[in-house]
């Protein structure tokens, strides 16, 4: 049978070929990125995972066996060459292989759905269309390399600062805060939801006595806006700690994204150049602003916003032009966040509740939680949802639930903070969104 692979095995990825193996006999696998056949010399350009090396066959030196099965290649086909390096100062690394055996493990069809040099561009959809063939692209797959890193980095954090890691159920029966926001599905014979957010199972593992907790998971939103930062699946980073507050939190936040940020300028230098992004390691303390604050600033911009309402775009974009980098907004109207954030004792009008903006994009959302059941119960009342719907979560809350705060982190936002990208689409492998269900 043709194609397989049998006793070969590569020995040298493309970033290993260089000047000091000259000499050696190797075997390089990857995809025909491409072949120049000027007849008595021919030139193909193998990529793998690592980068390129070029591969010259002149006819004079190379088996006329050899030359016909080189010419037999196709772009973007699987092949694997042994052959011997050999300095070559303008090429790859400063190396290139003389073929001395060749193999076609997996011819491609051409023409090709979209070209993966770049030498034609193309859009958005025809991309995701055909993602595989797009990751091959180093400006596309550095992303990906970048987000793996980020989130190795905060695994790494987390585990650091005594947090266990836990899964919790994305089949759901009912909605995280009462929102009209949920993927309805079949459960057997009753009607489930696709989770939203782990916002109540991590609050139930406080009670639970694990004191800190993280997850990465995937949170489903029926939102129908098209927009350049909401996708309907995305990642969260989830982190909820015990015998703490908002402010312990946010610190824990500030402090995971320097940490990130200077592991992935150390870790991924090579993705940051070829995306041509920098990213500068933010000072130690982000600021901080109050939404009252935020409220006049935008307002001085000319943008309207009533006191009590949430940021439109507009503001969000007033308010980045005049903050930038990393900024937390705190100390929000009570009445536009959920149930189970802590009021201001006193001052009931305002929450121990903050979002983490990166210029005008929101990162995350925390609070101080609510702990005490009575008032869980009001304050799911007014915002008119039946506690009936949350008997579960409310349990939790009568048998020894200790003061607690918490946040989620969107793991595809902080992607295009990490790359420089400015669609959301591009930081998700197979993006779903209002118009998109396949690959
Ligand atoms: P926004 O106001 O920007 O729509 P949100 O306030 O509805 O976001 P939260 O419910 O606070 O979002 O979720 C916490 C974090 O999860 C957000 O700060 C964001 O980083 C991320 N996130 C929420 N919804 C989406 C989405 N549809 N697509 C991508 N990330 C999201
Ligand atoms: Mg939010």
């Amino acid at each position: 049978m043709q194609g397989l692979l049998k006793d070969w095995r590569r020995t040298n990825y493309a970033n290993q070929c260089n000047p000091e193996i000259a000499g050696n006999d190797i075997t390089v696998m990857g995809w025909v990125h491409e072949i120049r056949d000027f007849g008595g010399i021919m030139f193909v350009i193998i990529r793998d995972v690592t980068g390129r090396v070029q591969i010259t066959a002149p006819s004079k030196k190379v088996d006329e066996k050899i030359m016909e099965e080189l010419r037999e290649f196709r772009k973007e086909s699987v092949v694997a060459i042994k052959g011997t390096v050999q300095e070559a100062p303008k090429a790859p690394n400063g190396v290139e292989v003389l073929p001395k055996e060749v193999k076609v493990l997996n011819l491609a069809n051409q023409p090709l759905p979209m070209d993966p040099t770049e030498k034609v561009k193309a859009g958005i959809d025809t991309r995701l269309d055909s993602r595989f063939i797009d990751m091959r692209k180093e400006n596309v797959s550095a992303i990906f390399k970048i987000k793996g890193q980020m989130f190795h980095t905060i695994r790494d954090f987390f585990y650091d600062n005594g947090f266990y890691e836990i899964n919790t159920p994305k089949l759901v029966a009912s909605a995280t805060e009462g929102g009209t926001e949920l993927f309805p599905i079949a459960y057997f014979d009753r009607e489930a939801f696709l989770g939203q957010s782990p916002q109540l199972y991590k609050q139930m593992m406080m009670a639970g006595g694990m004191d800190k907790v993280f997850e990465i998971g995937q949170i489903f939103r029926a939102e129908e806006h098209d927009t350049l930062r909401h996708l309907n699946e995305a990642v969260s980073i989830d982190a909820e700690a015990s015998f703490a507050d908002d402010e312990d939190v946010m610190q824990i936040l500030n402090d995971m994204l320097v940490h990130v940020i200077t592991d992935i300028n150390d870790k991924c230098a090579d993705e940051l150049e070829i995306l041509g992004h920098e990213l500068e390691v933010p000072e130690e303390k982000f600021p901080h602003v109050t939404y009252d604050e935020a409220v006049d600033i935008v307002n001085a911009h000319g943008v309207e916003m009533p006191w009590g309402e949430d940021l439109s775009r507009e503001a969000e974009k007033a308010l980045g032009d005049e903050m930038g980098g990393f900024y937390f907004l705190t100390r929000w109207p009570s009445a536009i966040k959920p149930f189970y954030v802590m009021p201001v004792d006193g001052d009931e009008k305002y929450a121990h509740a903050f979002d983490l903006m990166y210029n005008n994009l929101e990162l995350s959302s925390g609070a101080t939680r609510v702990h005490q059941h009575d008032l869980l119960v009001k304050q799911i009342q007014e915002r008119g949802l039946n506690p009936e719907g949350f008997g579960t979560y409310l349990k939790a809350f009568e048998y020894g639930m200790p003061p607690h705060a918490g946040w989620g982190v969107g793991a595809e936002r902080l992607t295009m903070v990490m790359t420089g990208s400015e669609n959301i689409r591009e930081c998700a492998l197979f993006p779903r969104d209002r118009h998109r269900l396949t690959p």
